[in-house]
């Protein structure tokens, strides 16, 4: 009996009657663009985070990109990042020709390291890159803000990253597309910085059934500019336009879909806990494999449970796992700053070797709300017998 990866096909089963009657609104009042379920999930999601003001967008891409383009970033701009991302996170900067300055992450966590980025930034600032690796171009860059990512779901060390900005008067946005309902220190996901971003791409913790995305902010200001950089620059209508924007709206029947699954998203949040917990428990000490760890005072979205494969061969383990129907996954194979799209930044081999160390290293395992504890355990005794 094989295990899915992610099983959206019981999520979809448990939730039909829901999804099926707001999708059913959808079609029957007609408003397939920017119709009142934008609104409504706007309203009860910001509520959640904690924040002011949600946007909703076309993809957990745009929700990146709109923060930056409301916040001016273009040429010249340095934005310090992980190489140790989806591209998408470094992308958006070379988008708005500004340029990626990547900082290493801790090795625990695989979020960026605080102390690295505050080498990142004095090497910037006095364009020594014997401080810190930089990009070709740092003898033109300006330092400009930051986006920190929440991989596999657990937050990034706000309280030092934010910090750090302040004290270097640089924007922070957190890139939250994994880690939608985690916590840090009693705060919500997507309310750190300036921006929070968010995907509901199907395999995140909260998806649609297609490409959505979000973006939190507290700062009036650049939440207006965001709604109207999301319709073409809008100004009073779509046929004014105040400035340069996209086609970056976020689909009625998406909003619906995930208006449904909504409803249930604490007690899934809930259950992934739960199954995390049955993975860890059954892992820890386990020959060779190292279970992902969750800091004091934060909770994991756990988009990904990945662990660590130190003593063993990670393609063996593939392999004896794909045989007996156990699929497994790694995020990421290769940095970003070793990826052909960003050779042009001229960064080498060892630049950031924590970063590239866990890229040979990392394996997720099938996750999610449906899977079951007896399902979990038994996936944990196949990794710890090495079959
Ligand atoms: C998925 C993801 C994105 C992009 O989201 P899309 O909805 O696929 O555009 C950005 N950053 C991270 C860390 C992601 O995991």
């Amino acid at each position: 009996m094989a295990i899915p990866f992610i099983d959206l096909k019981s999520q979809y089963e448990t939730l039909k009657e829901q999804i099926d009657a707001r999708i059913h609104a959808v079609l029957e009042h007609g408003q397939f663009i920017m119709g009142p379920e934008v609104r409504e999930l706007e309203e009860k999601l910001a509520e959640y985070v904690g924040v002011k003001h949600a946007v909703g967008c076309a993809s957990g891409t745009d929700a990146l990109l709109l923060p930056l383009m409301a916040l001016g970033v273009g040429p010249g701009d340095a934005v310090f990042t992980t190489p140790f991302t989806f591209i998408a996170t470094a992308e958006v900067i070379s988008l708005l020709g500004a340029t990626p300055v990547f900082v290493d992450i801790d090795p625990v966590t695989y979020n960026i390291d605080p102390s690295q980025l505050a080498l990142a930034i004095r090497a910037l600032e006095t364009k020594d890159p014997s401080i810190h690796p930089l990009p070709a171009d740092h003898a033109s860059l300006n330092a400009r803000g930051v986006i920190a990512v929440d991989l596999y779901g657990l937050p990034a060390d706000y309280d030092r990253i934010q910090n750090t900005c302040s004290d270097h008067a640089l924007f922070l946005i957190e890139d939250a597309a994994q880690s939608f309902g985690a916590e840090y220190k009693g705060r919500r996901a997507c309310s750190f910085g300036d921006v929070g971003a968010t995907s509901f791409f199907p395999a995140k913790p909260l998806g649609c059934y297609g490409d959505g995305g979000m973006v939190f902010t507290n700062r009036d200001e650049i939440a207006d500019k965001m709604r109207s950089i999301r319709v073409h620059g809008k100004g009073n209508d779509k046929y004014d336009n105040m400035r340069v924007g996209l086609n970056a709206r976020l689909d009625t029947l998406q909003a619906a879909i995930l208006l449904a699954k909504f409803e249930t998203f604490p007690e899934e949040l809930r259950r992934r806990q739960e199954v995390a917990w049955a993975y860890t428990e059954a892992l820890v000490g386990a020959d060779g494999i190292v279970a992902p760890h969750v800091p004091e005072d934060l909770l994991s979205g756990w988009a990904q449970y990945t662990l660590r494969i130190t003593g063993r061969d990670r393609a063996d383990l593939q392999k004896a796992f794909q045989a007996q129907g156990v699929p497994t996954a790694v995020y990421y194979p290769k940095p970003l700053h070793l990826q052909t799209a960003f050779s042009p930044l001229g960064y080498h081999q060892e630049d950031f070797p924590e970063s590239e160390q866990a890229s040979t290293e990392v394996l997720s395992l099938p996750f999610g709300p449906y899977l079951s504890k007896e399902g979990a355990l038994n996936v944990a005794r196949k990794a710890m017998n090495g079959e």
